[in-house]
């Protein structure tokens, strides 16, 4: 029976649906903090890390190496290199590995320069490896206060370093953003990005270099932030300039001129209390035809425009891509994927610079399939939309109306009444794992994702037209608390869950071929001149495709799920393919998929790959999650459903919904009887901090840990009953539960 009928695959589909993104705040005891460890490194010209603007420009002089974050200024992830071709790619074997000291989410790119790999791992940690050997270099740990994992909204990852004249620049988990000396681990400089300490502030995204400035934004609107991208000198550190995303405080002046528009587009006195969002989390991309920066902003803070802006308005500059002058930070255009987002719909994914022949004609274009489900052609120049098909399933809006380069809403599926399954979900049609572009042949290869979002409006807010800031979790403005309970309600009348790669021509909005992936939430792609596309996916296996037909050449089985783009380069006659293994992210539903993460667990590794390699991986053994018999104690349904909600709101981000971990994250179903009976210390005073699991104490009371814990039991004697195949004791009242394992 295919696994995505029937109960089983409704409740998969349900799961994988409403994507929240979940951080991790784990109890993973395995991250050693490592000092910089300097042992030094040269290459052969004695110089490391010596990549400037001009290097960047001129690659295709050395096609070998990996400049910068996404290989090159246009970030097209497609590499000329052709060893690894279409024939050979079967010979593909495991030259070396390294274990990374992780069992987080990974998600960097590698930066391969001069025989010498920089990347960065799980808590802002950075490595340096010789690129051919392996042999670890350096490796720097910014000691992030491992309590920062709450500030989180989908795990403490990293996606790569920018390496630039002798010096790697890393943004830290905590907003710090560090200059390294590149040869040998040791800080350069260290400054603050964070304007407001007592906001959720985090950094994930890689910086980019260009011009002698560093660029850097932050993430962080789901906790309530306001969004905005800095540019720092590179050699001292010193603030060049800072671009605010949306505007802040009314009675304060505006910060720059291009706010006082943006004001205009906004009504009410939340969003800037909130924040605003707008973060500038992923893309920032350097134009060096027109000398211009662009960056991708995120969704608003909260989520609910009729909370956000209750007067309408677009809300700029929210959801936009954004053309900036890299020298003054002034603003050139912008255009606005989804005016008055009001769905977590980030146009924060991936920018690539292309030029590509429109209606008879050369245009520069840039390139961007962000969340909403459309994928768009801009006018680099003028920012002119050209192209805006969608590359996925989407039910919000009808199309984008070419003359006034708006998305048509669907008012069906307003969710202000009622709540409704929406398309794409809060995940997007696309995450951030980054999508790869053959700009010859006209194809951008995109790791997509259909997964339904239930979108209901905050019960806070239904009932007193008001909805509090809670300095503590998620403010989106949707109902988390009874989230399971809205599914459960709610059969799903959206196309089911599950991802896709897709050769996608973006001019026409055809789709060329499509190769279907087990589970929704899967890695990024990476394209060659060798006629290959590279991805891992959540079952863990790492394939290579024909670029032309789909068909899959070769594959390799990680054992463990995947997230990373992987990436290739040549030393010396060998060309190398390096990948980061370990999922997790912004994936709270994974506890009952197909993943190999929930069979075997998470492994943070460093595959690297070369024609030949014969090194193995040992197939682990598949987790056994056997749970305890739940002292159940005096909890009453009624306790057991406050519980519920305070989980949904406070912890299913990281521990997964309906208390299914789905890995990497300890399964509180699992608890020990030492870990229960010092529950209320973990949970309110915070013991397991120092392992990745912050206290709570400043947001919850004794009372809501006992009722957390209560749920918790609960959910665990429900599951345990399931899978003891008591399925009347497994049906309880104050939930109508999807089934447990086994069913
Ligand atoms: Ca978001």
């Amino acid at each position: 029976m295919n696994s995505e009928h029937g109960y089983k695959g409704r409740l998969r589909r349900i799961l994988m649906a409403a994507v929240l993104s979940g951080s991790i705040a784990g109890c993973t005891p395995d991250e050693q903090a490592g000092d910089a460890t300097a042992a030094g490194v040269q290459a052969d010209n004695g110089a490391v890390g010596e990549i400037d603007d001009q290097r960047i420009i001129k690659h295709a002089d050395e096609p070998g190496n990996w400049l910068a974050h996404g290989r090159t200024y246009d970030e097209r992830r497609f590499s000329p290199l052709t060893q690894i071709d279409r024939t050979s790619v079967r010979r593909l074997g495991l030259a070396w590995q390294q274990d990374m000291g992780t069992r987080r989410a990974q998600e960097a790119t590698p930066i391969v320069v001069d025989g010498v790999m920089f990347l960065t791992s799980a808590w802002s940690r950075v490595f340096a490896f010789d690129a051919a050997s392996g042999k670890l270099l350096w490796q720097f740990d910014p000691q992030v206060d491992r309590a920062w994992s709450r500030r989180m909204c989908c795990d403490v990852v990293n996606r790569g370093v920018a390496v630039y004249r002798g010096r790697v620049y890393l943004g830290a988990l905590d907003g710090r953003l560090i200059a390294l000396n590149a040869a040998s681990g040791e800080v350069a400089w260290e400054v603050d990005t964070v304007i407001d300490r007592d906001r959720f502030y985090s950094i994930t995204g890689a910086p980019r270099v260009a011009r002698g400035k560093v660029f850097i934004g932050n993430g962080g609107a789901e906790f309530g932030v306001r969004g905005y991208v800095s540019a720092y000198d590179a050699a001292s550190g010193e603030l060049a300039w800072r671009f605010y995303t949306v505007p802040g405080d009314p009675s304060q002046p505006h910060e720059h001129p291009e706010l006082e528009a943006a004001a205009a587009t906004w009504s009410g006195d939340v969003y800037w209390k909130f924040g605003g969002g707008g973060t500038v989390w992923d893309a920032i991309v350097y134009d060096p035809e027109f000398e211009q920066l662009y960056i991708g902003t995120g969704n608003g803070s909260p989520w609910t425009r009729a909370i956000r802006s209750p007067g309408g308005g677009d809300n700029l500059f929210l959801s936009s891509i954004i053309a900036l002058d890299p020298d003054t930070g002034r603003m050139r255009w912008h255009y606005q994927t989804t005016p008055a987002d009001n769905w977590d719909y980030t146009a924060t994914q991936h920018i690539a610079l292309a030029e590509l022949t429109i209606d008879g004609k050369p245009r520069k274009v840039l390139l961007q399939a962000p969340k909403n489900g459309f994928f768009y052609v801009l006018d680099r120049l003028t920012g002119e939309l050209l192209r805006a098909h969608p590359y996925s399933a989407v039910t919000w809006a009808t199309h984008v109306d070419m003359q006034s380069g708006r998305p048509v809403e669907n008012p069906d599926l307003s969710y202000l009444e009622q709540e409704q399954w929406i398309l794409p979900g809060s995940a997007g049609a696309h995450g951030w794992q980054p999508m790869a572009v053959d700009q010859d042949g006209g194809t951008v290869f995109i790791p997509t994702q259909e997964s339904p979002l239930i979108f209901a409006m905050a019960d806070e807010w239904k009932n007193t037209g008001t909805y509090a800031r809670d300095p503590g979790r998620w403010n989106n403005g949707l109902e988390l608390g009874r989230f399971a309970q809205l599914v459960a309600a709610n059969a799903p009348t959206q196309p089911q869950a599950g991802g896709a790669l897709i050769a996608f021509d973006p001019l026409t909005g055809k789709v060329k071929w499509s190769v279907r992936n087990a589970y929704y939430w899967n890695g990024g792609v990476l394209a060659t001149a060798g006629g290959l596309v590279f991805q891992g996916d959540a079952a863990g296996k790492f394939a290579a495709y024909d670029k032309e037909t789909g068909e899959e050449l070769w594959q390799f089985d990680t054992y463990t799920s995947i997230l990373a783009p992987p990436m290739t380069y040549q030393v010396g006659d060998v060309q190398y393919l390096a990948l980061l293994t370990g999922g997790g992210g912004g994936d709270m539903f994974g506890g009952e998929a197909p993943t190999a993460m929930a069979r075997y667990g998470n492994q943070g590794r460093l595959l690297v790959f070369k024609l030949g390699g014969g090194l193995t991986l040992e197939q682990p053994q598949p987790v056994r999650k056997v749970i305890p018999e739940q002292e159940l104690g005096e909890a009453g349904d009624a306790d057991i459903a406050a519980g519920e909600v305070l989980y949904n709101n406070y912890c299913a981000m990281c521990h997964g919904l309906l208390a299914r971990s789905g890995g990497s994250i300890p399964d509180l179903r699992l608890l020990s009887k030492e870990r229960h009976a010092m529950f209320d210390a973990i949970v309110l005073e915070g013991v397991l901090a120092p392992v990745g699991m912050a206290g709570f104490g400043d947001v919850l009371n004794a009372a809501d840990s006992g009722a957390i814990h209560s749920y918790i039991r609960a959910r665990a004697d429900q599951d345990r009953a399931h899978a003891l195949g008591d399925i009347e004791a497994a049906r309880m009242t104050w939930q109508t539960p999807p089934p447990g394992p086994g069913e």
